[in-house]
């Protein structure tokens, strides 16, 4: 095992800045809190969290890589790319984000229209005042209004009967392409790395696609240890990384204390013979 697996490292994570409650600096104390050694914050489709972040994370003697996820569609379905030490100021990432953010705000109309039809009334200025930043209004706001409206008892009932494929609060919704975002997250000097890749629903064909494609736009890495994954799929993925020659990375997903079961920097080390995606963007942590 590479002497640098063992680091609490927590590469995944969502701020205010995207659908996540708590803003960079409490999510900088709460890693701390919880022994984080190195950290980043994964906004969906945005990097105007960043800076905060970066100060937040200093102010705490964290180290940090800059972070953000980006939802792309494969194969007719949502994957997420995260990229990490990507320079959030570098235009076309920026260019990038913002145009694949643009559809967000038509689509929550769209979501709030079908909901209506199965009588769920006002969804979209309902969702609007959970969300921090105007241009990135999200299925997980939806949620949470149907939560506090009473529709559910909490977020995932609310996905499971709402807003996933086939139920009525759901629109399909093309995102950018896994070119668009490897080259996005390569150009602005970062990594790419396949978010929690056991969420996906692909056959084994698909997969494998996903990945070799990944690998020959220039994609690095893989998320081995994540929140969404099991301890089976912990090997599973392992394998896969070790099999595609990709690095691996390790983060929580954590939304929010009380609807993510997995806090910040609570997950197990990554297993042994991988790289840690960390050793590939050593020179970008700071
Ligand atoms: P969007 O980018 O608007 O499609 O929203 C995707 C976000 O919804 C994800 O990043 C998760 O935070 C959340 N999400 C997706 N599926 C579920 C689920 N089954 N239960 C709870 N949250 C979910
Ligand atoms: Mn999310
Ligand atoms: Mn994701
Ligand atoms: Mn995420």
């Amino acid at each position: 095992m590479s002497v640098s697996s063992i680091l609490n490292a927590d590469l995944h994570c969502h701020s205010v800045v995207s659908d996540g409650t708590l803003t960079p600096e409490e999510l900088a104390l709460r890693a701390r809190t919880n022994g984080v050694e190195l950290w980043a914050l994964t906004d969906h489709d945005e990097v105007g969290g960043q800076h905060r972040a970066i100060a937040a994370a200093h102010a705490n003697g964290l180290k940090y890589l800059t972070g953000v996820e980006i939802s792309i569609t494969f194969a007719g379905h949502t994957v997420h790319i995260v990229g990490l030490g990507v320079d959030p100021d570098e235009q076309g990432l920026k260019q990038g984000l913002r145009s694949t953010r643009g559809g967000r705000s038509e689509r929550a109309m769209e979501m709030s229209e079908q909901l209506a039809r199965v009588g769920i009334k006002d969804a979209y200025e309902g969702a609007l005042k959970f969300v921090g930043n105007p241009e990135l209004i999200s299925r997980t706001h939806f949620a949470r209004f149907l939560v506090e409206s009473g529709v559910c008892k909490d977020t995932s009932e609310v996905f499971r009967k709402y807003l996933i494929e086939g139920k009525p609060g759901f629109v399909e919704h093309r995102w950018a392409t896994l070119q668009n975002s490897v080259e996005w997250i390569t150009q602005a000097g970062g990594v790419a790395v396949i978010a929690h890749p056991a969420r996906y629903k692909f056959s084994a064909n698909e997969e494998f696609a996903l990945f070799s494609e990944f690998k020959t736009h220039g994609g690095r890495g893989v998320e081995v240890v994540t929140g969404s994954h099991t301890a089976a799929e912990y090997v599973t993925y392992a394998d896969m990384a070790r099999e595609f020659g990709l690095a691996a990375s390790r983060g929580s997903d954590f939304h929010s204390p009380d609807e993510s079961h997995t806090d910040l920097g609570t997950l197990p080390f990554l297993p042994g013979q991988l790289t840690p995606v960390w050793d590939l963007v050593a020179d970008r942590i700071q």
